[in-house]
């Protein structure tokens, strides 16, 4: 019979509980070691946040993972957000997050704000469209950058954007997929050697759990589904450490109060709508088939790389950056030779110090720069 995890955010923060998911924890490894991939950028902060970094078994050995959006674009992708931000009578608007991003020489959209180019923050796609609809004699051109949880939006704004007839909406969709990457991850030989997943809390409120059951039956990986409380993370590492032990891998969503088994069918019905899968580019690990979205042919006229004919050209990230080998758990942050040294939250070198979901910038501001 399926058991069901289910807990209050109060319990998720008890302490007693905590500490007896701790013991159970110990109970569980029975002297293994336990090497498990937080796919999530939020989960790394929450694991710092709450303590849980300096309270788990030296044993438990966690790895980040490719689960911050700004982190995972590509430097070509970048390249080209910069270069079609500086054109005439263009209106770049985007994230906040994505201010910072150092493009291949070092400049980000901040620098070309500076230099002129007409940047605008928006907190969310349809702040594109209102920006769209209030500069008719401009072009408004939005970098759609995230994952499943981001594209329902987009694809939302997508929809109101044809039913306006907003026609100087431009989307350069660059949104990536969650499960394309898990299996490239597990594919790669590299030395991450990732024995579990600890799968991203929002991205799993869309995509429920079907999509990753390959990962348990093809792979053999126990993959949780976690909340981003102290309890509701010890849950998760307890069912990783327990199937582990009895050779049971499988799909198991630890975060009910958030996240339904069969996801989000409304936000999956207008992703699909809207767009299709596509190969795409992945810092670090290079294009990955199927494992980001294009927009469907119908919705072509907004689709900025028809429009502005745009090249994702070969690019190099910048020098020294390991940013690809920590996005793939093959190294901690401390293991970059730059980190906290020529590469700081007030002067980063790599995206992963720039995003509060970076990784870099979680070690360096919770567990110092050693
Ligand atoms: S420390 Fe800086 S350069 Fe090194 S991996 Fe992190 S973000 Fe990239």
């Amino acid at each position: 019979m399926r058991q069901i995890y289910s807990m209050s955010v109060e319990a998720a923060q008890n302490p007693r509980l905590c500490r007896a998911l701790l013991e159970r924890l110990s109970r569980a490894l029975d002297g293994r070691q336990l090497r498990f991939m937080e796919v999530c950028g939020t989960h790394t902060a929450a694991i710092f946040q709450c303590g849980l970094a300096s309270l788990l078994p030296a044993s438990v050995m966690h790895l980040s993972g490719p689960g911050c959006p700004v982190c995972v674009t590509h430097d070509a992708e970048i390249a080209v957000i910069l270069e079609l931000a500086g054109r005439e009578n263009i209106i770049t608007a985007t994230f906040g997050d994505m201010l910072r991003v150092p493009g291949p020489d070092g400049k980000s959209l901040s620098h070309a704000r500076a230099e002129g180019a007409r940047v605008k923050i928006v907190y969310s796609p349809l702040d594109a469209l209102t920006l769209a609809e209030k500069n008719p004699d401009a072009i408004v051109f939005f970098p759609g950058i995230g994952f499943e949880t981001t594209a329902p939006t987009v694809a939302a704004t997508v929809l109101t954007a044809r039913q306006k007839k907003i026609d100087n909406f431009f989307l350069l969709s660059l949104h990536k997929l969650v499960p394309p990457v898990l299996r490239a991850l597990l594919d790669d030989a590299s030395d991450a050697n990732i024995e579990a997943f600890l799968l991203p809390g929002h991205v799993s409120t869309v995509l429920g759990l079907a999509p990753y059951a390959f990962l348990a039956e093809r792979y053999s990986i126990p993959c949780v589904v976690g909340g981003f409380e102290p309890a509701d993370i010890l849950l998760a590492i307890c069912l990783m450490a327990e199937q582990l032990r009895d050779g049971s891998p499988a799909v198991v969503n630890a975060y009910p109060r958030a996240v339904n088994d069969a996801g989000n069918p409304r936000a999956l019905a207008l992703m699909e709508q809207v767009f299709m899968p596509t190969d795409t580019l992945w810092r670090g690990m290079g294009r990955i088939p199927q494992s980001g979205l294009a927009l469907r042919p119908e919705y072509a006229d907004m689709d900025a790389t028809a429009r502005f004919g745009v090249v994702f050209a070969e690019s190099q990230p910048p020098r020294g950056c390991r940013c690809g080998d920590v996005l793939k758990g093959c190294i901690s942050p401390p293991a970059c030779p730059l980190f906290g040294q020529k590469c700081t939250p007030a002067s980063p070198v790599g995206p992963c110090m720039v995003s509060t979901e970076g990784s870099c910038a979680t070690w360096h501001k919770y567990a110092g720069h050693q």
